[in-house]
């Protein structure tokens, strides 16, 4: 009779983890108060007063730009938008080269293709999962126009490397903090480590307004450009008197009055919610190191995490069984989050697998069917361009998300017994 439930033995725990849900009161006040004025948006897509959108969207990018201590907050309606305005903003031409990460949500590294830019993967930090200074380095060409650096699980990038490059070579870094708001690395906040960061707000992140992203910059320029390209550029520039051209074909990236109101909440629960994420951590690492085939996530010097997600290193050899096998196991001695249920268990084996190997960068088919921009570039996305990455992908990272601060000391109990559990039967597993 086997203990594993995976192998049909008794699970851990069975009652869904309570639900996780950062709205509350205050946000229905809000958006009540939004309703009643009968103004759920206010941009017009010229020239006018209103190209900067209403009473909330503004009150929001003075908000949030002071709390991070930046001149400029520009509201949009995701990360995603914020950081294609932000490749937008730099000037971005076909055929430009943009160094990117292989390991992020798909956007951090498609970004460059909206406007013919060529992004070019360099490998990882084994340890905090973010660029590798030296792998950029390598990756350098005249060609290149960027770097997009992410904040990896909450982790800010190392900035003083990574930077000192970018000053080196003339270009800029655009920072995608959506999985790190509130965290400093000596004493700057991730997301104005660089020369314009994009926050997410879409419902898994930290704070959210369901969907929305803001971006941030100090400068003037990249501000007014930002702003531009949220808002139907084309239509505004003759108004405005806007001479230079590049990249002044807008969208419609506007956020509306309700999520701004929404996001105003938000941002005052975001130090409390960090902090509760930060001392879970804390808790399920103090049970979680006496295991011996993880690695709790190291952190860098002068950094704080954020915890958008726990991982692990895991070390095949030790287990004797593979990081899938071994996460199918505690998975299935461990619920779903009430309100999540669909999501499943919030555990995985190897995080996204290396962005190069979407089917976009394997056939070079992007925007059209004839590869553009692919036919502008001789770079290539084989299998073997970022090791580290593809190491810990296939074998070294395991992820969970049991840290949110719905968890109580009993609900980490449950995980920390799973883990050991599966550990100390993993013999059944072989
Ligand atoms: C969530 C996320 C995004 C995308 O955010 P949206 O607001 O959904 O567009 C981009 N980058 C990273 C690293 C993310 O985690």
């Amino acid at each position: 009779m086997s203990k594993l439930a995976l192998l049909g033995g008794q699970p851990v725990r069975t009652t869904p983890f309570p639900a996780y849900v950062t709205a509350g009161a205050e946000e229905k006040e809000a958006a009540a108060l939004v309703i009643d004025s009968g103004v759920l948006s206010r941009y017009l897509g010229c020239w006018h007063e209103q190209f900067y959108g209403g009473t909330e969207v503004q009150a929001l990018e003075q908000e949030w730009a002071a709390y991070y201590g930046v001149k400029h907050a520009i509201a949009v309606n995701s990360c995603t938008s914020g950081l294609i305005c932000a490749l937008g903003a730099i000037g971005l031409s076909p055929g430009d080269e943009v160094i990117v990460t292989p390991w992020s949500m798909s956007i951090s590294a498609t970004g460059p293709l909206f406007y013919g830019g060529i992004p070019v993967f360099a490998d990882l930090e084994p340890d905090y999962f973010c660029l590798s200074p030296a792998s950029v380095e390598e990756r350098i060409s005249p060609r290149t126009k960027a770097i997009v650096v992410v904040d990896i699980f909450g982790q800010p990038y190392d900035a003083e490397a990574i930077n000192a490059i970018a000053r080196k070579h003339g270009i800029p870094v655009i920072e995608d903090c959506a999985q790190a708001p509130g965290v400093r690395l000596n004493g700057r906040y991730a997301g104005t480590l660089g020369d314009v960061g994009v926050f997410s707000l879409n419902y898994h992140k930290h704070i959210h307004c369901g969907e929305g992203g803001v971006i941030v910059t100090d400068s003037d320029s990249l501000a007014e450009r930002l702003q531009l390209i949220r808002n139907h550029a084309e239509a505004v520039v003759a108004g405005k008197g806007t001479p230079d051209l590049t990249n002044m074909l807008g969208y419609n990236f506007r956020m509306t009055e309700l999520d701004a109101a929404l996001t105003r909440c938000q941002l005052k629960k975001l130090a409390p919610l960090l902090e509760i994420r930060q001392r879970n951590v804390a808790y399920l690492e103090n049970g979680l190191k006496e295991i011996p085939c993880l690695t709790i996530p190291a952190v860098r010097l002068g950094a704080e995490h954020a915890y958008y997600v726990h991982a692990c290193r895991y070390d095949a050899e030790e287990a004797g069984i593979t990081s899938r096998r071994f996460v199918e196991a505690v998975k299935a001695e461990l619920p779903t989050f009430h309100l999540r249920e669909k999501e499943g268990t919030k555990l995985g084996a190897g995080y996204v697998q290396p962005l190069y190997l979407l089917p976009m960068f394997q056939q070079r088919i992007a925007i059209g069917n004839q590869g553009w921009p692919f036919t502008l570039t001789s770079r290539t996305y084989a299998r073997g361009l970022c090791p580290v990455c593809e190491d810990l992908y296939e074998h070294s990272v395991i992820t969970h998300e049991f840290m949110l601060p719905s968890m109580d000391k009993s609900d980490m109990d449950d995980v920390v017994k799973a883990f050991h559990k599966v550990w100390e039967n993993r013999d059944e597993l072989r």
